[in-house]
């Protein structure tokens, strides 16, 4: 198959969140009193993401690679299945340009953590600094985000020959 040019991707994830559980973002512990509900680990940047190349590639979702009624992926941490996806897509003959991220919570306030964020997705993804965005955004207090119910995370890949 002859590929000229890139395929982008879009993934979206949500999940509850609950006080009693830890809150991973990126595969970054943020300090928060809440954190997400989930069979794994539940960081909804991360599964978002997976998503991003995943569909990319045309090769499906994390839902059907991973389905969350098999015991080995409870309480997961996401890099081990984000590692996975990764060599999945480049074993199709990608490699990931880019991404871009926008995280939607209402608490905690995200901007200092995106840093931290970004650096974990960089490292995930052996991409230079330009090429990982990390963006959050409040939903102004509407709806199940912002009332602080939910997590959720938007993200775009971009994926190239390698
Ligand atoms: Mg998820």
């Amino acid at each position: 198959m002859s590929r000229s040019g890139g395929r982008v991707g879009f993934g979206y994830d949500l999940h509850r969140t609950r006080v009693d559980r830890p809150l991973v973002l990126g595969g970054v512990p943020i300090p928060s009193s809440v954190g997400l509900q989930g069979h794994s680990d539940a960081d909804v940047v991360l599964h978002a993401i997976c998503d991003a190349m995943l569909g990319a590639a045309g090769m499906g979702d994390i839902g059907e690679l991973f389905p969350d009624t098999d015991p080995q992926y409870k309480d997961a941490d996401s890099r081990g299945l984000f590692r996975d996806v990764r060599s999945r897509v480049e074993a199709a003959g990608w490699r990931v340009e880019n991404v871009d991220v926008v995280i939607h919570a209402e608490r905690p306030r995200l901007t200092p953590h995106k840093p931290a964020i970004r650096e974990s997705l960089m490292e995930l993804l052996d991409l230079p600094l330009d090429c990982v965005s990390v963006k959050a955004t409040t939903n102004e207090g509407l709806d199940a985000i912002g009332r602080g119910e939910a997590m959720a995370c938007s993200a775009v890949a971009l994926l190239v020959p390698a």
